[in-house]
């Protein structure tokens, strides 16, 4: 397939080395202009560290940079994430809060690998850091060392047999309810969007305390949602006043099953999404 067919224009969601993802930010920039994405929201959890980065290469290959991060939270909520856009990396004070929040990630990253130690697995926390190279910890480093310690079958089994929510090596995480993150991103002039609300429990009841709070996006366009949960995010836009974003969460492991630039995302999002700016 021609390069600029393989993919659609605008990625608002995607990970790099420094956190989850398996790429340096410029390979991730490199990868992404060669499907012929042209506007990339680097949305790393909990770090603004690969942006500048992002932007040297994205200036060389014409593809816009917006400065993003998603903050994955702890709460009865499920899993809700939150996507903040157009946040500034050098921003100390925020960077203060995503240190804190990348130090939780590291205590909790130790925990359930002493909880895997306890259940047998022999995983090491020195390869764990390795894998991560110096990335925000998360679980998928901690799925990659158990797949190469050929403990798991794939990458995917490890998170349903071991570090999904509920399995046995899983622990909590320490950090942010979905409304304070919403707030953070506001706090900081950004743009805060809800991550594929399919993972959130209780979507309907939460979504109107995030709006109250500042939320001004939902991730409607995913490649794991089904045309009819696209749809009805759609209709949660409208009635809430949100703009519809999307993305491919793309990672580099195969996960989430879209590369980037896989997802449509309409081309008036960009302008919508910075009307919201300082609207808190
Ligand atoms: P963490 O922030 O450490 O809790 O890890 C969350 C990350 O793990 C997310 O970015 C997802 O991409 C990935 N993840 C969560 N659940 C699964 C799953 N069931 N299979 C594969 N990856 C997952
Ligand atoms: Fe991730
Ligand atoms: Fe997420
Ligand atoms: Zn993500």
């Amino acid at each position: 397939m021609d390069a600029i067919a393989a993919g659609y224009a605008i990625d608002l969601h995607t990970h790099s080395l420094r956190s989850d993802g398996a790429l340096t930010p410029e390979d991730l920039v490199r990868r992404a202009a060669g499907r012929g994405v042209r506007i990339q929201a680097l949305s790393d959890h909990d770090t603004l560290a690969g942006v500048a980065a992002a932007v040297v290469t994205g200036n060389e290959l014409g593809v816009r940079i917006i400065p993003a991060t998603e903050l994955n939270t702890e709460s009865e909520w499920g899993d809700a994430h939150v996507l903040g856009y157009f946040i500034d990396p050098a921003d100390a004070e925020l960077e203060d809060r995503l240190r804190w929040l990348r130090e939780n990630r590291g205590r909790r990253i130790e925990l359930m690998v002493e909880k895997l130690n306890v259940l047998g697995y022999a995983v090491d926390l020195a390869r764990v850091l390795d894998i991560a190279q110096g990335g925000a910890l998360g679980r998928p480093h901690l799925a990659q060392a158990l797949f190469e310690k050929g403990y798991v079958k794939s990458y995917d089994d490890a998170f349903s047999t071991l570090i999904a929510k509920d399995s046995p090596a899983y622990v909590q995480r320490v950090g942010l309810t979905p409304i304070e993150a919403v707030t953070l991103v506001r706090e900081h002039g950004g743009v805060p969007s809800l991550a594929h609300p399919g993972t959130v429990v209780g979507l309907d009841e939460l979504l109107p305390k995030l709006v109250a709070a500042g939320l001004a996006g939902i991730e409607a366009y995913y490649g794991e949602h089904t045309p009819e949960m696209t749809a009805r995010c759609l209709d949660r836009a409208r009635r809430l006043d949100l703009v519809p974003t999307g993305g491919s969460d793309f990672h580099g492991r195969g996960e989430h099953g879209t590369d980037l630039g896989g997802v449509f995302v309409p081309p008036e999002t960009i302008e919508r999404l910075e009307s919201r700016r300082g609207r808190a």
